[in-house]
Formats: structure tokens, C-alpha cells, sequence
């Protein structure tokens, strides 16, 4: 059993994350200020004797006593629509977060894993996506906050490898949706599951030709569990490779909560990107993982926890 300390316990992944470990037999300390996440994501965590949650701010000084074998550090602002009206937030949890965070696994002497994105690809002018490619962001562009904080929490956590030779862990996730997503997060699962359930119109942001990769969370767990139980200190792609367009979502969406909504156009936000699928060749080979959910299936899976978040 080890001693593991999960930031941004109290959201989707991190919730789901906590589970997973504790199934796993392992004791885990959640941490997470609440500020996209609900405690009530852990109502199964806290029914178990091994787990614990701490109320706190991960860009104040974090202190934990005892051991710790592992720091997760999970806590960021992730939907676009909070990232946008949090980018202050955002950035501070992106690099005051995560230096607190490594300091603590240095302290502890702890592996560290961290949580960055496939936003660290920006607008990508290749696709799909290996490891190796370097990314087209803007600097000062109106996602910058989210992707450059992830960029520089990468480079923190190299510098924490190389300079205090930390055990560490770069996941670049993409897209996954699953029970425990805010109906309200703005992200686009959610909102048409939503539009889809109410039988009001789904809203395709501009022509709904851009195309993302959509992950179901038990696979993207699975991902992170298997990266933090291997020895690879490079970042590694975690996604699902099943690329498709937001129009071809829409549809899906329709069919499996055999909703008899329109699909109507709104703007697309500025920078939107194009296109984002994951190569996830690195994954396959070292970690021995790929995705098992197909989306229709993910999705099928999904409708009843949205159902119920009305
Ligand atoms: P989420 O918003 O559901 O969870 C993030 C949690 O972090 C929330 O509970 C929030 O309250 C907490 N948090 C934010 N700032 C904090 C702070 N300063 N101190 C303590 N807690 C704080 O998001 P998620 O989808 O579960 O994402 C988890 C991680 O995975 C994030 O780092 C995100 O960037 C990354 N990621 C997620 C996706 C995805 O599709 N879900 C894709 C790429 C990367
Ligand atoms: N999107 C959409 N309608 C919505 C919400 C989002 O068409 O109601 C589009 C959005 O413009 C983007 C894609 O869906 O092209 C994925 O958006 P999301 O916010 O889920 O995540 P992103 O991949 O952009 O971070």
C-alpha cells in the first residue's frame, strides 16, 4: 500500500482518481479548494477508512505530515468557459501549484505525477499529435492562460527531474468526458447532453467541421494508473484517438438520448483548434495502454448521470 496525495480530488478525474486508488488498496489524501470541483464527487471516497480530504489552496504552502509514496497534482481550472472568467486563477494553479506541489514531493521524496494537456499543442499544425511535436500557442492569445500554464508546469517538473533528480510523470490528456462533469462547465459534452435531455437546440460552435478526440474516463484512469506504476519521466500521450467532428458529436449525442433536438450555429470562439487527436504509439508501447470505450458506447454509458445532474 502507498501513501498517495491527489490535488483536485474533488473534480472529475480527480474524483474518479481517488476511487480508483483506494479499489487499489492504497491511502489517499485528497486536496482541493472547491473552486470548480464538488466534495460530493467523493461521497464513495469518503465511505472508505483510507481516505482523507483537505480543504486547501494548492498556491499557499501545503503541508502534510507523514510519508507520502506519490503526489498527483490534478487541481487547475479545465473547462474553457472557467479557464476564460478564471485566467488569473488559472495560471496560478498552473505554476505556483505545481512548484508547490514538486516541493512537496521533493520534501517527501515522493514520485510526482503531473496533469498537463493537449493544449500544450495549442491550434496544432500537424495531425495527430506525437510527443515530439512542439506546439503552436499564443503566447497572449485568449486561451493562453490555461496552455502556457500547463507549458511552463511541464518545464518545472523537467527542472525538478534534472536539477533534484524528482521521479516524475507527464500526462498530456486529452478530451474525456463521463459521470462527475459539471452540466455547467461549458464543455461540449456536457452542454449537448444537456440541450439533448431538455429538447432545446444542441449549439455547434461555427461550423462544427473542428474536430476533437473524445476519451471515456475509466480508460483515461486506466492511463494514469499505468503511466504512474511505469518508469516514464518523458510526457506521454493519454487520449482516445477516435477523432471526430463536432458535428458528428452532435449527432451521436442525439441518437443515444434519442432526442428530438435541432442543431443550431453559434460563433466560434477565437483560437478555437482545428483539429486535436492524440498519437498515442508512446502509449501503447511503454505503457501497454489504449482506450476500450467507443464513444457511442461512452456516451450511451453517460446519459443516465446526466439525466439525473437536471
Ligand atoms: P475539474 O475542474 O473537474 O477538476 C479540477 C479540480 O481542481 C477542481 O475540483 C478544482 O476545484 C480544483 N482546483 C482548481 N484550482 C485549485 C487550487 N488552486 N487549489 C486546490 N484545488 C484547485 O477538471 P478535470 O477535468 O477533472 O481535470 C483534472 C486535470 O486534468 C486538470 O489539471 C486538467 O487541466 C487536466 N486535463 C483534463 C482534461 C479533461 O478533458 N477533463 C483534458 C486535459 C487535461
Ligand atoms: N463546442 C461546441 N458547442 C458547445 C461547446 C463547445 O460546438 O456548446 C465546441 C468548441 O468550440 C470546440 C469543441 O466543441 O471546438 C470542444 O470544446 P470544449 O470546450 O469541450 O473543449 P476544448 O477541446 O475546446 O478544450
Amino acid at each position: 500500500m502507498s501513501r498517495i496525495l491527489v490535488t483536485g480530488a474533488a473534480g472529475f478525474l480527480g474524483s474518479h482518481l481517488c476511487d480508483q486508488l483506494l479499489a487499489d488498496g492504497h491511502e489517499v489524501i485528497g486536496m482541493d479548494n472547491r473552486v470548480s470541483g464538488r466534495t460530493e464527487n467523493l461521497d464513495d471516497a469518503f465511505e472508505n477508512g483510507r481516505f482523507s480530504f483537505y480543504d486547501h489552496d494548492v498556491t499557499e504552502f501545503i503541508h502534510i505530515s507523514g510519508e507520502l509514496d506519490a503526489v498527483l497534482h490534478l487541481a487547475s481550472l479545465a473547462s474553457p468557459v472557467f479557464y476564460r472568467d478564471h485566467p488569473i486563477k488559472t495560471l496560478k494553479v498552473g505554476a505556483l501549484g505545481t512548484h508547490k506541489t514538486l516541493g512537496l514531493a521533493k520534501e517527501k521524496d515522493a514520485t510526482y505525477l503531473f496533469t498537463s494537456t493537449s493544449e500544450v499543442y495549442g491550434d496544432p499544425e500537424v495531425n495527430p499529435q506525437p510527443e515530439d511535436y512542439r506546439g503552436n500557442v499564443d503566447p497572449y492569445g485568449p486561451r493562453s492562460c490555461y496552455d502556457e500554464s500547463k507549458r511552463y508546469g511541464e518545464s518545472l517538473v523537467r527542472a525538478y527531474r534534472d536539477k533534484h533528480d524528482l521521479d516524475v510523470r507527464v500526462a498530456r490528456i486529452f478530451n474525456t468526458y463521463g459521470p462527475r462533469m459539471r452540466l455547467d462547465d461549458g464543455r461540449v459534452i456536457p452542454n449537448f447532453m444537456k440541450q439533448a435531455l431538455t429538447g432545446t437546440d444542441l449549439t455547434v460552435y461555427g461550423d462544427g467541421e473542428q474536430t476533437r478526440s473524445f476519451c471515456h474516463v475509466s480508460d483515461l484512469i486506466d492511463g494514469l494508473v499505468a503511466l504512474l506504476e511505469s518508469d516514464v519521466e518523458e510526457p506521454v500521450n493519454i487520449g482516445n484517438p477516435d477523432e471526430r467532428t463536432i458535428n458528428e458529436l452532435a449527432e451521436v449525442v442525439l441518437e443515444v438520448t434519442r432526442s428530438g433536438s435541432e442543431i443550431t450555429h453559434e460563433e466560434l470562439p477565437p483560437q478555437d483548434p482545428k483539429v486535436r487527436r492524440p498519437d498515442i504509439s508512446k502509449a501503447r508501447e511503454v505503457l501497454d495502454w489504449e482506450p476500450a470505450v467507443p464513444l457511442q458506447k461512452g456516451l450511451k454509458k453517460s446519459v443516465g448521470y446526466f439525466e439525473g445532474q437536471l
